[in-house]
Protein backbone atom coordinates (compact mmCIF):
# COMPACT_ATOMS: atom_id res chain seq x y z
CA UNK A 1 0.00 0.00 0.00
CA UNK A 2 1.32 3.27 -1.15
CA UNK A 3 -1.72 5.71 -1.16
CA UNK A 4 -4.23 5.92 1.35
CA UNK A 5 -7.73 4.20 -0.22
CA UNK A 6 -9.66 6.35 1.78
CA UNK A 7 -9.12 9.55 1.06
CA UNK A 8 -6.72 8.80 -2.23
CA UNK A 9 -4.70 11.56 -1.45
CA UNK A 10 -1.57 11.18 1.07
CA UNK A 11 1.38 8.42 1.13
CA UNK A 12 1.04 6.03 3.69
CA UNK A 13 3.22 6.13 6.69
CA UNK A 14 4.24 2.91 8.11
CA UNK A 15 4.43 2.96 11.55
CA UNK A 16 2.90 2.08 15.50
CA UNK A 17 -0.38 3.65 16.54
CA UNK A 18 -1.14 4.69 19.90
CA UNK A 19 -2.21 2.24 22.17
CA UNK A 20 -1.04 -0.73 19.89
CA UNK A 21 1.95 -2.56 19.50
CA UNK A 22 2.31 -3.54 15.60
CA UNK A 23 3.52 -1.56 12.88
CA UNK A 24 0.05 -0.38 10.42
CA UNK A 25 -0.41 1.42 7.54
CA UNK A 26 -1.45 5.07 8.70
CA UNK A 27 -2.86 7.48 6.75
CA UNK A 28 -1.38 11.32 7.72
CA UNK A 29 -3.98 12.99 5.56
CA UNK A 30 -7.20 11.09 7.18
CA UNK A 31 -5.80 9.81 9.83
CA UNK A 32 -7.18 6.49 8.95
CA UNK A 33 -5.51 2.84 10.28
CA UNK A 34 -5.29 0.82 7.38
CA UNK A 35 -5.08 -2.70 9.09
CA UNK A 36 -3.91 -6.05 7.87
CA UNK A 37 -5.52 -9.65 8.61
CA UNK A 38 -5.01 -12.94 7.99
CA UNK A 39 -7.10 -14.13 4.50
CA UNK A 40 -9.82 -16.85 4.78
CA UNK A 41 -9.52 -19.58 1.81
CA UNK A 42 -12.73 -21.93 2.47
CA UNK A 43 -13.32 -24.51 -0.13
CA UNK A 44 -15.13 -28.08 -0.19
CA UNK A 45 -13.94 -32.34 0.00
CA UNK A 46 -16.61 -33.52 -2.80
CA UNK A 47 -17.38 -37.30 -2.54
CA UNK A 48 -19.18 -39.24 -4.64
CA UNK A 49 -19.22 -42.92 -3.99
CA UNK A 50 -16.54 -43.27 -2.06
CA UNK A 51 -14.59 -41.20 -4.22
CA UNK A 52 -12.70 -37.61 -3.76
CA UNK A 53 -13.51 -34.93 -6.57
CA UNK A 54 -9.96 -33.21 -7.17
CA UNK A 55 -8.91 -30.38 -9.74
CA UNK A 56 -5.84 -29.80 -11.47
CA UNK A 57 -4.98 -26.14 -11.10
CA UNK A 58 -4.78 -24.21 -14.57
CA UNK A 59 -3.09 -21.43 -12.81
CA UNK A 60 -0.36 -20.14 -10.56
CA UNK A 61 0.55 -20.87 -8.10
CA UNK A 62 1.29 -24.83 -8.21
CA UNK A 63 -0.02 -25.03 -12.18
CA UNK A 64 -0.64 -28.58 -13.18
CA UNK A 65 -1.14 -29.79 -9.34
CA UNK A 66 -4.14 -30.85 -7.56
CA UNK A 67 -6.12 -29.63 -4.95
CA UNK A 68 -9.56 -29.20 -3.24
CA UNK A 69 -12.02 -26.79 -4.89
CA UNK A 70 -11.32 -24.09 -2.96
CA UNK A 71 -10.19 -19.99 -2.65
CA UNK A 72 -10.64 -16.78 -1.36
CA UNK A 73 -13.91 -15.47 0.78
CA UNK A 74 -15.98 -12.33 -0.33
CA UNK A 75 -16.90 -9.97 1.61
CA UNK A 76 -20.94 -10.33 2.12
CA UNK A 77 -20.88 -14.02 2.17
CA UNK A 78 -20.32 -17.16 4.46
CA UNK A 79 -17.69 -18.98 4.68
CA UNK A 80 -19.71 -22.18 3.42
CA UNK A 81 -21.46 -19.90 0.91
CA UNK A 82 -17.95 -18.96 -0.06
CA UNK A 83 -16.96 -22.94 -0.09
CA UNK A 84 -19.61 -23.80 -2.28
CA UNK A 85 -19.32 -20.85 -4.88
CA UNK A 86 -15.70 -21.75 -5.33
CA UNK A 87 -17.18 -25.60 -5.85
CA UNK A 88 -19.14 -24.32 -8.53
CA UNK A 89 -16.29 -22.14 -10.14
CA UNK A 90 -13.67 -24.68 -10.07
CA UNK A 91 -15.62 -27.99 -10.98
CA UNK A 92 -19.14 -27.32 -11.55
CA UNK A 93 -20.46 -29.34 -8.73
CA UNK A 94 -22.10 -29.03 -4.99
CA UNK A 95 -22.39 -31.14 -2.04
CA UNK A 96 -25.47 -32.06 0.55
CA UNK A 97 -25.10 -31.44 4.17
CA UNK A 98 -21.27 -29.92 3.78
CA UNK A 99 -19.72 -30.54 6.82
CA UNK A 100 -16.80 -28.50 8.17
CA UNK A 101 -13.85 -30.70 8.14
CA UNK A 102 -10.82 -28.56 9.06
CA UNK A 103 -9.46 -25.54 10.23
CA UNK A 104 -6.16 -25.07 9.29
CA UNK A 105 -3.92 -21.77 10.23
CA UNK A 106 -1.00 -21.15 7.77
CA UNK A 107 0.55 -18.05 9.45
CA UNK A 108 3.58 -17.37 6.96
CA UNK A 109 1.04 -16.52 4.70
CA UNK A 110 -1.77 -14.95 6.69
CA UNK A 111 -4.34 -17.19 5.94
CA UNK A 112 -6.86 -19.31 7.61
CA UNK A 113 -7.69 -22.56 5.23
CA UNK A 114 -11.66 -23.57 6.08
CA UNK A 115 -12.84 -27.25 4.48
CA UNK A 116 -15.89 -28.79 4.15
CA UNK A 117 -16.68 -32.16 2.96
CA UNK A 118 -19.85 -33.46 1.54
CA UNK A 119 -21.59 -36.27 -0.49
CA UNK A 120 -22.06 -34.78 -4.38
CA UNK A 121 -25.79 -34.83 -4.94
CA UNK A 122 -24.97 -36.49 -8.50
CA UNK A 123 -22.10 -37.68 -10.80
CA UNK A 124 -22.17 -34.21 -12.32
CA UNK A 125 -18.94 -32.03 -12.15
CA UNK A 126 -17.25 -30.40 -15.01
CA UNK A 127 -13.86 -28.56 -15.94
CA UNK A 128 -13.85 -24.77 -16.01
CA UNK A 129 -11.41 -22.03 -16.26
CA UNK A 130 -9.74 -22.42 -13.44
CA UNK A 131 -8.69 -26.08 -13.77
CA UNK A 132 -6.95 -28.13 -16.38
CA UNK A 133 -8.97 -31.23 -15.31
CA UNK A 134 -11.24 -32.54 -13.01
CA UNK A 135 -11.30 -36.12 -11.42
CA UNK A 136 -12.76 -38.51 -9.34
CA UNK A 137 -10.06 -40.56 -6.89
CA UNK A 138 -10.33 -43.48 -4.69
CA UNK A 139 -8.10 -43.03 -2.02
CA UNK A 140 -5.31 -45.52 -3.62
CA UNK A 141 -5.42 -43.20 -6.81
CA UNK A 142 -4.70 -40.01 -4.62
CA UNK A 143 -1.82 -38.30 -6.44
CA UNK A 144 -0.06 -37.77 -3.09
CA UNK A 145 3.32 -36.18 -4.21
CA UNK A 146 0.93 -34.04 -6.76
CA UNK A 147 -0.83 -32.09 -4.02
CA UNK A 148 -0.65 -28.50 -4.60
CA UNK A 149 -0.86 -27.29 -1.15
CA UNK A 150 -0.14 -28.82 2.36
CA UNK A 151 -3.44 -27.53 3.78
CA UNK A 152 -5.25 -29.55 1.03
CA UNK A 153 -3.10 -32.90 1.71
CA UNK A 154 -3.89 -32.50 5.55
CA UNK A 155 -7.77 -31.99 4.78
CA UNK A 156 -7.49 -35.02 2.77
CA UNK A 157 -5.21 -37.29 5.06
CA UNK A 158 -8.07 -36.10 7.79
CA UNK A 159 -10.71 -37.28 5.82
CA UNK A 160 -9.70 -40.67 5.26
CA UNK A 161 -9.11 -40.87 8.85
CA UNK A 162 -12.48 -40.26 9.86
CA UNK A 163 -13.98 -42.28 6.95
CA UNK A 164 -12.13 -45.44 8.28
CA UNK A 165 -12.67 -44.27 12.16
CA UNK A 166 -16.43 -43.87 10.79
CA UNK A 167 -16.17 -40.14 12.88
CA UNK A 168 -16.18 -37.70 11.08
CA UNK A 169 -14.48 -34.76 13.55
CA UNK A 170 -12.97 -31.25 12.69
CA UNK A 171 -9.30 -30.96 13.07
CA UNK A 172 -7.66 -27.51 14.27
CA UNK A 173 -4.13 -27.35 13.61
CA UNK A 174 -1.49 -25.26 12.35
CA UNK A 175 0.68 -25.32 9.20
CA UNK A 176 4.77 -24.24 9.81
CA UNK A 177 6.95 -24.25 7.11
ZN1 LIG B 1 -6.25 9.00 4.03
Amino acid sequence: MKFCPNCGVSPVAHEVPEGDNRLRHICRACGEIHYSNPKIVCGTLPVWQGKVLLCKRAIEPRYGKWTLPAGFMENGESVLDGALRETHEEALTRVNAPQLLTVLSVPMINQVHMMFWGEMPSHDFGVTPESLAVQLFTEDEIPWDEIAFRTVKTTLEHYFACRRAGDYTLHVSTISH
